[in-house]
């Protein structure tokens, strides 16, 4: 495990035993590793004594049921607390309205991420872009505070790893993160039920929405795009209202492709995009750009629409990615 910043990882650890009550909080549209790292840390935290909130603002996807406590995540930051830690999020707005400006900007946020593109907004921020996931790094960070490891933490801290590595298949998985896998499997992880309900798991509907946007893909050079505008999703009859079925994770495994991008036009008309890149290529730096982040090789952000600006913009970027790596 790297430790990028010594001092940051000794000061989290301070405010945390000092801590009484934390607001926990995880990115809007959670992934697994938003919530296995959000669940990790709150179970963890309670077998210290904490009183923690954990919160999102958006619900997560029916996918993490299994997750004991995954029902108690709040989509609201009101109440007393004396301690904020963000986990899996790179920048405060990421957070959503759960953060509430007049309320929270008085209280020490404690930053937990991996993103390379963090913006080291917290007080503390224990940011290591060389881990595979922000559970990684509360896995290490239970270690440090000697915190026994049960079967449901370990569930949660499992979530994150298999997700973000896409079962350690993907560049950032490190001998550290199969050894932290192994670590929680024998604590208690159930890696193949972690692995086909987070994974690989999915409703028929996004399995069709993922046929009709892969019947829609266009390559230009070595660059992959595609559309979700809602108007398909209508015409399907595609009831789950969020995220790209996988789309970009498909179109990036084709051997014509260096950059892949998907555009989801969303409820309100804003455009969400979704970047991947293959390894020696580098998209979190547009995203960045764009006002998103991510990884080098997988990224995003939200532009406003309509659809075909969105587009217009995006794509002479990363061409000229593809053109300077
Ligand atoms: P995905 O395409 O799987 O939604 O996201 C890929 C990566 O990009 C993830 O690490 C995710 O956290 C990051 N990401 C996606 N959208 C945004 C965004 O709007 N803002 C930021 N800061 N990161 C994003
Ligand atoms: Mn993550």
């Amino acid at each position: 495990m790297i430790v990028t910043d010594p001092r940051a990882w000794a000061d989290a650890e301070g405010y945390l035993r000092r801590a009484q009550s934390i607001l926990a909080i995880t990115h809007v549209s959670p992934d697994g590793d938003a919530i296995g790292s959000l669940l990790g840390f709150t179970h963890a935290m309670r077998s210290l004594g904490k009183l923690v909130t954990p919160a999102c603002q958006d619900q997560p996807h029916p996918r993490f049921d299994y997750l004991k406590g995954v029902h108690d995540i709040r989509q609201s930051g009101e109440g007393e607390f004396d301690l904020i830690v963000s986990l899996d999020s790179s920048d405060l707005a990421r957070l959503g309205s759960v953060f509430i400006p007049a309320q929270h900007s008085r209280l020490p946020v404690v930053v937990f991420d991996h993103h390379i593109t963090n913006l080291n907004f917290g007080l503390v921020n224990v940011v290591e872009p060389g881990v595979s996931s922000t559970s990684e790094i509360i896995y290490t960070l239970l270690r440090r505070m000697d915190v026994t490891i049960n079967p449901d933490i370990a569930n949660a801290l499992l979530t994150g790893v298999i997700t973000d590595t896409l079962a350690f298949r993907t560049s950032n998985t490190t001998p550290d993160t199969l050894a932290v896998a192994m670590a929680l499997m024998r604590c208690g992880g159930n890696l193949q039920e972690v692995t086909r309900q987070a994974l690989i798991m999915r409703s028929f509907d996004s399995l069709r929405l993922l046929g009709a946007g892969l019947m829609n893909a266009k390559v230009e050079g070595r660059l992959a795009y595609a559309t979700l505008p809602r108007k398909l999703r209508k015409e399907l009859d595609v009831k789950e209202e969020r995220g790209d079925a996988g789309l970009v994770g498909t179109l990036i495994t084709a051997y014509e492709v260096d950059v892949a991008v998907v555009f989801v036009e969303l409820q309100n008309g804003d455009i969400e995009i979704g970047l991947r890149a293959q390894p020696g290529f580098d998209v979190s730096q547009v995203a960045l750009e764009l006002g998103g982040g991510g990884h080098p090789a997988a990224a995003g952000c939200t532009l406003p629409g309509p659809m075909r600006d969105a587009v217009n913009r995006v794509l002479p970027r990363l061409k000229q990615v593809i053109r300077e790596a």
